[in-house]
């Protein structure tokens, strides 16, 4: 295969391409082949400590251009994204596995950011408040936080960092990002086109490395007043803990536990479309994949066995081969953590439709998967298992089904399947969920409000909300 004309082995740190201090790298690999695919350098604290001081000297500048300046530079860069979709989405698969056809469109929904947030940032208004005495006027004006920081998750190694970098940059603020080791490609490819466009030095800096110390130096740096996270939360914990001491604005966008409802009512067609949608893509390693099924007793046996037929027909493979539509898991502990999960499940009596292990190509692929009679008491109830595998749980009530699906420290996604307009109302008002699908498995786009609630996290990415992250409101009391 010919090397990818955006492919760049060294960090982008104040317009520069860098080598670590140490002149050390780190391998990356193709989860598909399990080859080399290239090397990163392996920063640490002081490469960090740099760009974040880079970011700090290049942001009076930027916050002093107008709002449609910097949307002319970002249209720019969302430009030459799309102009670039098939090369990026090569190098995207290459470096995480996920089908071709996946891998465009996550290209497409990562421009999207960039383009919706460089118009967004002309509206950052402010407001004007009746004053609470006669010679009072109150103002708010809203204004770029500073130096923002992203530590990004290799699932979405696209998307996860233009929906941090695009609100970031239109609001006035440079950004500092850590990508995720497995697939640091697509940042640095990201940063080649930032160039192109026209983006001035120090605004957007990509770092690869120990992602103990980069992060030490992201949280613990007070120049740094904002950090978006996405990733698990047990990281995002911990990343909580060392924001506080210097008292940082933060995005946390962490596990989920999907739960996917399926009532009588429900057109069951449907139904199994959307939870072979919602389950199997980027085969199931999304945090707002549906993690446990819930299916009223009336139409379980149908589902399951129109769900059981769809999933064994999906077509595993390289996700560079034309027709597969599941790529291999991003590395071995996702494959073990899939096999513990129906061993424990089937322990305890759940029945595999399909499926149910490592599938004949070898390395990381595993078979799309279905298990009936599965329990809530099982491990899939309760923790995200981030692969594909679809636990189904039958139910007999709304009540139930309700406080199943609440059964969680997690609250990201919910999906239910529903024709009956008061059950979707009182279900969608009732479920502890920051998003909520009816009808459909398919949820994200940069128009609408992204996060969870619980321990799945705290902010909002995307739509007219997602800026707001960015800034900070300034009240001005005026005495005339
Ligand atoms: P996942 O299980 O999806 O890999 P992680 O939370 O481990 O989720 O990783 C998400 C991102 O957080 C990655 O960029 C990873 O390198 C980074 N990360 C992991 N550990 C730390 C840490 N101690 N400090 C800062 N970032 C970290």
């Amino acid at each position: 295969m010919t090397r990818s004309p955006l492919l760049r082995e060294a960090c982008y740190i104040d317009g520069e391409w860098v080598k670590a201090d140490s002149g050390e790298t780190i391998d990356v690999t193709n989860p598909a082949t399990g080859e080399v695919i290239g090397t990163v350098p392996n920063c640490g604290a002081a490469e960090a400590k740099r760009a974040i001081e880079a970011a700090n000297r290049a942001w009076p500048a930027w916050r002093a251009k107008t709002a449609k300046e910097r949307a002319t530079i970002l249209r720019r860069w969302y430009d030459l994204i799309m102009a670039n979709q098939e090369e990026l989405a090569r190098l995207l698969t290459l470096e995480q596995g996920k089908s071709l056809a996946e891998a465009r469109g996550e290209i497409a929904y990562g421009a999207s950011f960039i383009e919706w947030f460089a118009e967004e940032g002309k509206r950052l208004y402010g407001d004007v408040i009746p004053g609470h005495m006669a010679d009072k006027r109150i103002v708010v004006l809203k204004q770029p936080i500073g130096v923002a920081a992203a530590i990004t998750p290799w699932n979405f190694p696209n998307a996860m960092i233009t929906r941090k970098a695009g609100p970031a940059l239109a609001a006035g603020c440079p950004i500092v990002l850590k990508p995720a080791a497995e697939t640091p490609f697509s940042a640095f490819a990201l940063a080649v086109l930032a160039e192109e466009a026209g983006l001035p030095k120090g605004l957007f800096n990509v770092l690869t490395g120990k992602a103990s110390a980069i992060g030490g130096e992201l949280t613990s740096n007070p120049i740094v007043r904002k950090l978006s996270f996405t990733g698990s939360t047990e990281i995002g914990r911990l990343l909580m803990k060392q924001s506080a001491d210097t008292i940082k604005k933060l995005s946390l966008e962490l596990g989920g536990n999907a739960p996917f409802l399926v009532f009588d009512d429900a057109d069951i067609d449907a139904a199994v479309d959307g939870a072979m949608a919602s389950k199997y893509r980027n085969s199931g390693q999304t945090c707002v994949c549906s993690n446990r099924l819930y299916v009223q007793a009336g139409v379980y046996d149908k589902f399951v066995e129109k769900l059981a037929a769809a999933a064994a027909k999906l077509k595993v493979g390289s996700g560079l081969d034309a027709d597969t539509q599941q790529g291999p898991l991003i590395n071995m502990a996702a494959v073990e953590k899939v096999e513990q999960h129906i061993a424990e499940a089937t322990g305890k009596g759940a029945t595999i439709l399909t499926g149910g292990k490592r599938h004949a190509l070898g390395g990381t692929f595993f078979e799309p998967t279905v298990l009936a009679n599965v329990t809530q008491d099982m491990l899939v109830a309760h923790e995200e298992t981030f692969g594909p595998l679809a636990p189904v749980i039958r139910f007999e009530t709304e009540e139930d089904a309700i406080a199943m699906a609440n059964d969680s420290e997690f609250g990201l996604a919910a999906y239910f399947f529903s024709q009956n307009l008061s059950r979707v109302w009182r279900v969608a008002e009732a479920i502890e969920s920051g998003m909520v699908c009816v009808n459909s498995g398919i949820l994200s786009t940069e128009v609408a409000p992204f996060g969870g609630v619980k321990q799945s996290g705290l902010g909002r990415e995307g739509s007219r909300y997602g800026i707001d992250e960015y800034v900070e409101m300034k009240y001005l009391c005026l005495t005339v």
